[in-house]
């Protein structure tokens, strides 16, 4: 396992991070998913049986700079503080947060049986363009209600986004998410090498929604292909794509804006929702998830095990934040 060094095995630190009040009211369940900040958990309320998910976020891995003063819970990471005033269709909804002394548990809705993208498109779906643009929208939909409220994610990708057997799609992980102000820019970045742009690799300074948009690029780009577009820094800096087929015009020109090496250029929310491609016509219940996947998926039968080893070998790892200057 990868437990915390500070603790002597997995069981005491998964005991470390559930006991006390959270603990009171809910048991806890399987593994979903673990990251370098921590661990996610299915889990279900003590008193009525209601399933949720529930993220252990570990105070020590928390950076001094993502730590904010809430009105009401008090010293906070900012991933509670962004996700606690949340509510869209298209993005995870928190439900309750409680802390311990070396955790927070942050209980979230459970959406589906608990797969994310990654995993979906790692099973080989069967896509065609209509349903794909069905999906894409709704990632276009949530990052649209982010930035009106003026919030950044910067960890747009296919492991942040969660899906239901209706192809209802869900934002996660405000982990690397940041304010917005008027005229600021942004130095570092903490989000994830492969979905990152190249401008902020060179070291430029950034706005974000431009950032944002390269990043969804890079998620439409794995949708429709199944397989990253860069695997390095120099291949998103020199940004020559080699897609694998043939798509629609319209597909292809929207893909093309999006990871359009000059920010100035690249497409813009509002450019996406007024995009024909992406606002095609689609009638949802022509598909069958279980056709569309033909069993690839099952993350209720992946043990821990099985789990942890797809994270080592597949998963990326977010970035430290660190500056390319
Ligand atoms: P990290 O910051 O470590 O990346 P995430 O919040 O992305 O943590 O959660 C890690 C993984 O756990 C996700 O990639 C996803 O597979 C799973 N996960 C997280 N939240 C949920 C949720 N609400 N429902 C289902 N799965 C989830
Ligand atoms: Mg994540
Ligand atoms: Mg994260």
């Amino acid at each position: 396992g990868r437990f915390s060094p500070d603790f002597a095995s997995e069981q005491q630190e998964d005991h470390a991070a559930r006991s006390g009040e959270y603990d009171a009211n809910y048991e806890t369940l399987r593994s979903l998913g673990r990251g370098a900040f921590g661990f996610v958990k299915l889990a279900s309320k003590r008193d009525n049986g209601t399933l949720v998910v529930v993220k252990f976020i570990c105070k020590a891995t928390v950076i001094p700079e993502h730590w904010v003063k809430h009105e009401v819970m008090g010293l906070v990471p900012l991933e509670i503080c962004v996700l606690a005033e949340l509510s869209h269709p298209n993005v995870v909804q928190l439900l309750e947060a409680y802390e311990n002394v070396h955790y927070f548990q942050l209980v979230m809705e459970k959406h589906g049986d608990g797969i994310d993208l990654f995993t979906f498109i790692e099973g080989g779906p069967t896509l065609d363009e209509p349903l794909i643009s069905y999906m894409f929208r709704q990632v276009v939909a949530a990052l649209s209600y982010l930035h009106e409220l003026k919030i950044l994610h910067r960890d747009v990708k296919d492991e942040n986004i969660i899906l239901d057997h209706q192809f209802h799609l869900k934002l996660i992980d405000f982990g690397s998410a940041a304010y917005m102000r008027e005229g600021h820019l942004f130095n570092t970045f903490c989000g994830t090498l492969e979905y990152c742009s190249p401008e902020v690799l060179l070291g430029n300074s950034y706005a974000g929604p431009e950032l944002e948009m390269w990043s969804l690029g890079v998620t439409l780009y794995t949708l429709v292909f199944g397989e990253n577009p860069f695997f390095d820094v120099e291949e998103i800096i020199a940004g020559h794509l080699k897609p694998p087929c043939l798509v629609s015009p319209g597909l292809m020109k929207t893909q093309l804006r999006l990871l359009h090496p000059d920010p100035k250029s690249r497409a813009t929310l509002p450019d996406l929702q007024a995009d024909s491609w992406v606002n095609q016509p689609v009638d949802i219940n022509n598909y069958s998830f279980s056709s569309v996947v033909k069993g690839g998926v099952k993350a209720e039968q992946q043990s821990d095990d099985q789990l942890s080893k797809l994270s080592d070998n597949f998963r990326r790892q977010n970035l430290f934040p660190r500056s390319f200057t």
